[in-house]
């Protein structure tokens, strides 16, 4: 017996909701009778109507279970309570504005029973449609990212995956409170097959992802993967203890030996100003992975559920 636990992260998704699960049932039903499906609707705290969108579409399909949190936790979060209340031996998380096709399903199900992959990605083939300067910075934060850490992380990579029940296993063994669900699937590694689609606009109503939700993002992607920027900082310490030292013995000689003392405070103040702005930046570095280690060690649970049907 095969069962498929789809997963569907929502927030204020009351208008996408029902065009999404119109869209994802005419798929579904293409599958043999024999494949049980689950579908889990977690609701990440909305502030509108979903959780009733969510109860109408439960009466009319007894394979939707949802979970609701107490408030918005995020994604990430939305994802992990999904992936440990999920049952089937297949696990996919889809976004609940269409933007990642239900027509590929088929595809991806048959890469893992019959092809032998454990898991499925999927990324996006272009950027199209997509403002000019987010482009840049997320094609920059994947150049890092890949330089620093030793796995690959795919450029464009959605968190539209199926998985084997093994990898769903061990991305749940990964237990840490700073969620960046893209690196834990990269961590975990396995044999992937990555299919790529054209950017496809959402369906109704509005992205969560603002500019600097974006980037704060990102940085939780470095600080989560990779302790390389704390080695940057060290470097440039040193370098900066080195170029003082010489400069020391430089101003010493021509002091002592050719009798010419240095004078001028605009050097002075350049320097102090350089040297206490490489302090702050590497004080700051530091104190982002402070701060990630102080949210680990609380072990505060990753989400709160409020309501639920499970
Ligand atoms: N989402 C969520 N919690 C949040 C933000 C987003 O569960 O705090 C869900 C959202 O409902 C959607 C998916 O995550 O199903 C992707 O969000 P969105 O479409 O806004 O992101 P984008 O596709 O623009 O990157
Ligand atoms: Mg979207």
């Amino acid at each position: 017996m095969n069962k498929i636990s789809i997963i569907v992260p929502c927030y204020n998704e009351e208008k996408s909701l029902p065009l999404f699960y119109e869209e994802l049932i005419k798929y579904v039903n293409q599958f043999a009778d024999s494949i049980k499906f689950e579908f889990l609707l977690v609701n990440d705290g909305s502030t509108d109507n979903t959780l009733n969108t969510i109860k109408d579409l439960l009466k009319t399909d007894e394979r939707i279970k949802y979970i609701s949190f107490s408030r918005n936790f995020g994604k990430e979060a939305a994802i992990y309570a999904g992936l440990e209340k999920s049952t089937g031996d297949f696990v996919t998380i889809m976004d609940a504005d269409l933007q990642d096709p239900p027509s590929l399903l088929l595809e991806m199900y048959h890469a893992v029973t019959e092809e032998n992959f454990d898991a499925v990605g999927t990324h996006r083939s272009t950027r199209k449609g997509e403002p000019f300067l987010r482009s840049f910075f997320a094609k920059l934060f994947y150049r890092i990212i890949n330089r620093v850490t030793k796995f690959e992380m795919v450029d464009g990579a959605r968190d539209y995956i199926f998985m084997k029940r093994t990898v769903v296993n061990a991305i749940l063994s990964l237990k840490e409170y700073n969620r960046y669900s893209k690196g834990l699937f990269s961590f975990v590694g396995f044999n992937v097959k990555w299919i790529e689609y054209e950017n496809i606009k959402r369906v109704a109503g509005q992205t969560k992802w603002s500019f600097w939700k974006l980037l704060s993002y990102a940085l939780e992607g470095i600080t989560a993967f990779t302790t390389t920027p704390l080695i940057f900082s060290s470097i440039l310490g040193l370098l900066f203890c080195m170029i003082s030292f010489i400069l020391i013995l430089i101003i010493i000689i021509k002091t002592l030996i050719l009798g010419d003392p240095t004078s001028g405070w605009p050097s002075l103040v350049c320097i102090i100003f350089m040297a206490s702005g490489i302090q702050l930046f590497s004080l700051g570095i530091i104190g982002q992975y402070l701060s990630k280690t102080y949210l680990e060690v609380k072990k505060r649970p990753i989400y709160i559920i409020q309501d639920t049907n499970l």
